[in-house]
């Protein structure tokens, strides 16, 4: 028994102190919010599955055609609520910030631990294309750090902090209403449950449901977004759990079911349809994605690289269990990948589902392959106002210039065959530039 919603479950938690031991490696409360908004809006489960399964038919599709490396990088518009009750809850922004770095570098396959990712499974991990931004304007176009920090006035409960059912997401229940979900991601920081062991939670993209008990098809508009416990944000906060949870790995995790991925254990089997994938003790299902290996449960905030569950006979061979993949509970200094075929469903996610949250750019690093030396590569005048000569070895052809802003976004491209380019750089604002250049 795991469970932490419904009067029974927290019944069962109060008797047990063994309950109570497992309750603390319970990483994230996913499962039990969808299962309790089942209950609230009958149907639910199924929009959740029937978003899953359409992004995941066309992301397949697209998967076949891409490489690995994006063409598109998804800059997602985030705004971070901290809502306290206790002064330490108050997280500072620089925690805030040591955040946004870890999810912008799990997102991108920047993080330093990559080289940790089993030699068995670097062919299946993937850059996700998908960077996060704070918010530089609010809902009412005013200017913002996209950081709001506001006292809490939780319902009382026995627990303390804000329970696990969204009271930290509205102002009637003590909490910060969503800045508008479809234009923002929002992420609350909270205590939840007095760090009774939920690190975490996110709703996934469900379908439109007829029976939302509202006029609106998409009532649950006002819950999108992702609730950290303040203890597991960041990987400079002084008030973190213990070192299995000081890596700010929560994030990843749960903002990858805010993006429609599944905990790769597969949680309840028949949640993805039928056939038996090596059911287990949590239910052992099927994630919905083709190349993580099948699991029979979650790692338990541990690194155990001989854990194997499950044969794989849909894959080439059998597999380890992939305990370094950030949708399962391992500790975060073991998380360090997500798959191909999890980053193909998040992308497609983001394209249907929740477009208005994310700038498209070009992945300047996928487009160019090879890049010169600048001693190869001559500009003048420099420093200039109206026009550049880029001049590039004679030799070559279909030569892509590209001119990036100093926070990296690219501003120009040009695509050049001969040896000497003239580039108008008149309607650029004063400032410095980069010049990538390369074919
Ligand atoms: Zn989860
Ligand atoms: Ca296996």
């Amino acid at each position: 028994m795991k469970k932490i919603l419904g009067a029974a479950a927290v019944c069962s938690m109060l008797l047990s102190t063994e309950t109570f031991a497992q309750q603390h490696r319970h990483k994230c409360g996913a499962t039990d919010v969808e299962k309790a908004m089942e209950v609230a809006h009958p149907g639910y489960l199924q929009a959740v599955k029937t978003a899953f399964l359409k992004a995941k038919q066309n992301a397949a599709f697209k998967e076949a055609q891409r490489s690995n490396a994006p063409d598109t990088v998804y800059r997602i518009r985030t705004v971070v609520h901290v809502v306290y009750t206790k002064p330490e809850e108050n997280l500072d922004d620089s925690i805030i910030l040591s955040q946004i770095d870890v999810l912008n570098e799990d997102y991108r396959r920047r993080n330093a631990d990559t080289v940790n990712t089993r030699s068995v499974f670097q062919e299946f991990a993937a850059d996700a294309g998908i960077e996060f931004f704070l918010a530089d304007t609010d809902p009412d176009g005013n200017p913002t750090t996209g950081i709001t920090h506001t006292q809490g006035s939780p319902p009382p409960s026995i627990f303390g902090g804000f329970g696990a059912n969204d009271e930290v997401k509205s102002q009637s229940t003590g909490g910060v209403n969503a800045w508008p979900t479809d234009r923002y991601f929002n992420i609350w920081v909270c205590d939840i449950m007095g760090g009774l062991g939920v690190l975490g939670y996110a709703y996934p993209p469900a379908a439109p449901l007829p029976n939302w008990g509202s006029q609106n098809p998409n009532a649950d508009s006002s819950k999108q977004g992702v609730v950290l416990y303040y203890k597991a944000v960041g990987r400079n906060n002084p008030y973190a759990i213990d070192s299995t949870v000081n890596g700010g790995r929560s994030a990843t995790h749960e903002a990858g079911h805010y993006f429609g991925l599944r905990h790769i254990w597969g949680d309840d089997q028949s949640f993805l349809g039928p056939g038996n994938k090596c059911a287990g003790d949590q239910g052992g299902g099927e994630d919905g994605i083709d190349d993580t290996p099948d699991a029979k449960d979650a790692s338990q905030q541990t690194c155990d690289t001989t854990k194997n569950t499950c044969p794989d006979p849909n894959m080439l061979q059998d597999y380890p269990d992939m305990v370094e993949n950030y949708m399962d509970y391992s500790s975060d200094d073991c998380l360090n990948m997500f798959t191909n075929g999890q980053v193909a469903l998040m992308r497609e996610v983001i394209r249907l589902y929740r477009p208005g949250i994310a700038e498209k750019v070009p992945n300047v690093a996928a487009s160019i392959k090879q890049v010169r030396y600048a001693a190869d590569v001559k500009i003048s005048p420099n420093p200039a106002k109206n026009e550049i000569w880029v001049e590039v070895p004679a030799n070559e052809s279909n030569v892509s210039i590209q001119i990036l802003s100093v926070e990296g976004k690219l501003v120009q491209t040009v695509q050049t065959s001969i040896a000497r380019t003239n580039i108008n750089v008149a309607g650029l604002q004063q400032g410095v530039y980069f010049l990538a250049v390369g074919n």
